[in-house]
């Protein structure tokens, strides 16, 4: 498609409906995003410094993650095991705050476990257990977040909404997790479709904050990608994640082929 703000330039939207513009840099890309946090912020009477935005830095090399970090980004997300610890030793390097916000395989716990700030895709208690198991040997607390399958749908991991309670009971008897609060990833609707399931879970975040369980606070509610995260600052994120509104969406296309 032609691009508003360059000739060469190439736009693209993206799963959430998100324009992205190519011919924008990182620094760009940044300001903008800061921009429209604020807004969606002001529009709900928040203080911005309460959202927190995570780089989504997947298929991205390392020097233009560091152009992000230049910018002021303090916190990333990587969403495979093999790439985050490849990359780990730079994050740690640069003072990013490293997350884990896809599935994880139970056998690659070890690799992770005490070395990451966050798992914000804990999905079922066999990964819970593992977590837990490999925390107490390794002497480590391990922070995560509980994803929850807010749309209901069948080909996607997490914890169903009714079935939350019980589990986060189960997972606060485990002493090697400290869970933080939530995580979701809505169904594919477009920002307004997207904007009824970040409001259910802000409701969740909120009832299950009140109910004191050892080793789970609800001080968490990461909600948001590129195509929706105003929306889901208005419905309550604390944190969002955002990839290709930062980066571009070519590094996706690349690498998926
Ligand atoms: C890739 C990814 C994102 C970022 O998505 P964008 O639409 O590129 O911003 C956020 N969350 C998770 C879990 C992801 O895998």
């Amino acid at each position: 498609r032609k691009c508003a703000n360059s000739d060469e330039g190439r736009c693209e939207s993206n799963r959430g409906g998100a324009e992205v513009c190519e011919a924008m840099s990182i620094r760009e890309n940044y300001l903008t995003i800061r921009e429209n946090m604020e807004k969606a912020a002001a529009m709900a009477g928040r203080d911005v410094n309460t959202v927190k935005l995570i780089a989504v830095t997947k298929f991205v090399e390392e020097a233009r993650i560091s152009e992000a970090l230049d910018c002021g980004v303090t916190a990333v997300g990587e969403n495979r095991v093999q790439e985050l610890t490849g990359k780990l030793e730079f994050f740690r390097a640069r003072g990013a705050e490293v997350n884990l916000i896809g599935q994880l395989q139970t056998n690659k716990v070890k690799y992770i476990i005490g070395k990451v700030d966050m798992i914000q895709s804990v999905d079922r208690l066999a990964l819970a257990q593992e977590i837990d198991r490999l925390a107490a040997r390794a002497d480590v607390v391990q922070d995560v977040m509980i994803e929850v399958n807010i749309g209901g749908e069948a080909q996607k991991g997490g914890i169903g909404p009714d079935e939350l309670p019980e589990f986060l009971e189960m997972i606060s008897a485990m002493n090697g997790i400290r869970v933080r609060g939530l995580m979701c990833i809505p169904p594919a609707v477009g920002e307004d479709g997207a904007r009824p399931y970040f409001a259910k879970m802000r409701t969740l975040f909120e009832t299950l904050g009140s109910n004191q369980l050892p080793n789970v606070s609800m001080e968490q509610l990461s909600m948001g990608m590129s195509g929706d995260y105003m929306a889901a600052i208005a419905e309550g994120a604390t944190m969002i994640r955002v990839g290709t509104a930062l980066f571009g969406a070519r590094q996706y296309a690349a690498a998926r082929t």
